[in-house]
């Protein structure tokens, strides 16, 4: 791949002597101009200091309603296995090195919260490829609270704030999540150990849907993303968390930096399930289901390559605040699936950055695709920087030499699956082993160890302990005796103990 430094494009020269934005020397930074002398008014046409305090005024863009407060570095993806007979991705065959940004979040808390909040973290990839940039947005966890996309205002809703008080309010967390079931499996995974990660580098990465992978000759295979920590996965306890909060909100983005920074660079192995596609019509859960995990004993991780985190952005604003990713930034040889959740997000994530950045956030260098031609037929709109020659066709189709679609893909690679049956609004059709409770009651008794239990139950009955109304309360007792009978026991138990006790930080 040709040498080219994403992270230095938009990077400018430092001068000597200050300018304003267009380049003229200015006079002062201190003082303004002013009218019959010290005391008098500020004149207008004193454009330096208009500029500045407007730029100022604006130097803020609305922040993401989810995933507000993260960080972020650029790195290599390095594929080290043959994997062509599942797809023909340019960036997933054997030897191919491709740049990329990692973007790594809380999800409920603002700009400026505490980074060791409980709350899964966002794990946004973005590989710069040479058929364009492939974006895989996944969480820490490999499930989620939801499967239907229509449900995702109302959940974030619920975990954000109250709308008079403008406090987060554990009472509406567990009034939502007690009456949408289908969450207990990564309520289970919240509460648990890997509740709050040690940092961004000892957690696990997750794509968390079922992706399509599509190989040279149109064949169809179902594909998990796992991203592996090489440095091992460590949480912190509830009570760490709140002490680390108090002292550096910023932690797990200064970690990040600062690991960069001495040369200490984080790698994640890079795994696979893949499950051929007509497998996905029988399998014993929903792939689709983004609730649910899919048994490693019935498709194994398989390696396929690991990346390295090793560039800090040079620019924190330009490069990871505006950072633009979106599943649906998908290359041949990976495409989509039928989740419902993926679906929304599809629609959701460039929706929000034409709304937050610009209609043209494409254009920006961190979103720009490095390897691949832009030929797409949009132009103009606000803040455009990238044009075409003079020359160029502004239509499609045109008979004076401009670029002509379907070529370079395949029809296979377009995304699709088959689907028969009427339009309707309903949940999944089920499947032999698709209930909202066992995976998570699997997770409690057959994969965590006794410690892994015991600190499941106490953040478990601490977090409701804070609940306010008793039906929601027992509400959340049944929840757990759904999951696992003994762990709705013990929660219960551990709730009652701590009853009168001090607040416990979960
Ligand atoms: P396996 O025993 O093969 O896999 C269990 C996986 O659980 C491990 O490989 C590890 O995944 C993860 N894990 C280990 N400790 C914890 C913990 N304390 N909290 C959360 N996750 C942990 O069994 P199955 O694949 O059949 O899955 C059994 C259950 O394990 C599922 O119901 C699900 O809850 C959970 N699980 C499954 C995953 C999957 O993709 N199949 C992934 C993660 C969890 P890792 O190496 O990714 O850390």
């Amino acid at each position: 791949m040709a040498e080219k430094n994403i992270y230095e494009d938009g990077l400018r020269p430092t001068g000597e002597f200050t300018t304003d934005q267009l380049g003229k020397p200015v006079q002062s930074d201190a003082h303004s101009l002013t009218s019959g002398g010290p005391d008098g008014v500020i004149a207008l046409h004193d454009t330096y200091v208009v500029e500045k305090l407007a730029a100022f005024d604006r130097e803020r863009v609305p922040e993401r309603v989810v995933h507000a407060k993260g960080g972020g570095a650029f790195g290599e993806l390095e594929i080290t296995e043959d994997v062509s007979e599942y797809t023909r991705a340019a960036v997933f065959q054997k030897g191919t090195k491709t740049p990329m940004l990692a973007r790594f979040s809380t999800v409920a808390g603002e700009q400026g919260s505490p980074d060791t909040w409980r709350d899964p973290r966002g794990f946004a990839l973005k590989f710069y490829t040479t058929e364009g940039n492939l974006d895989i947005v996944g969480n820490n966890t490999p499930i989620f609270f939801i499967r239907d996309g229509i449900k995702f205002p109302d959940f974030i809703h619920s975990q954000k704030r109250l709308p008079g008080s403008g406090l987060r309010d554990n009472t509406m967390q567990w009034d939502f999540w007690t009456q949408s079931p289908e969450s207990a499996h990564q309520v289970t995974y919240l509460m648990g150990s890997r509740g709050i990660p040690k940092n961004w580098r000892h957690m696990n990465g997750y794509g968390s849907h079922t992706y399509q992978w599509v190989n040279e000759a149109g064949e169809r295979f179902w594909v998990k993303y796992h991203f592996i920590s090489e440095q091992g996965v460590e949480g912190l306890t509830g009570e760490e968390a709140a002490h680390i909060a108090g002292q550096d909100a910023d932690a797990h983005r200064r970690d990040l930096y600062d690991s960069i920074d001495k040369g200490d660079f984080p790698a994640w192995s890079v795994e696979v399930q893949i499950m051929p596609y007509e497998d996905g019509k029988t399998y014993k859960v929903n792939p689709f289901d983004v609730t649910k995990t899919i048994s490693h004993k019935d498709y194994p991780r398989k390696k396929i390559g690991r990346f390295v985190l090793n560039q800090n952005p040079l620019n924190y604003f330009a490069q990871i605040e505006q950072a633009a990713f979106s599943p649906g930034n998908t290359v041949p040889g990976h495409e989509i699936s039928p989740d419902k959740m993926l679906m929304t997000r599809v629609f959701s994530y460039p929706d929000t950055h034409r709304h937050r950045i610009g209609a043209n956030f494409a254009d920006l260098p961190v979103n720009y695709p490095h390897y691949a031609e832009n030929n797409s037929y949009s132009h103009d709109g606000p803040m455009r920087y990238t044009f075409k020659a003079p020359t160029q066709p502004v239509y499609a189709p045109n008979t004076v030499g401009g670029p002509v679609a379907g070529q370079g893909v395949k029809p296979a690679d377009e995304m699709r699956w088959e689907t028969d049956g009427e339009m309707v609004r309903a949940a999944a059709t089920l499947r032999a082993e698709d209930d909202d409770f066992s995976q998570p009651g699997k997770l409690y008794s057959e994969v965590m160890d006794a410690e892994e239990q015991q600190i499941l139950v106490d953040n478990i009955a601490g977090h409701v302990g804070d609940v306010q109304d008793e039906t929601i309360k027992e509400r959340a007792f049944q929840y757990w005796e759904n999951v696992h009978p003994e762990l709705g026991k013990r929660v219960r138990e551990a709730e009652a103990a701590n009853r009168g006790a001090d607040a416990k930080y979960v």
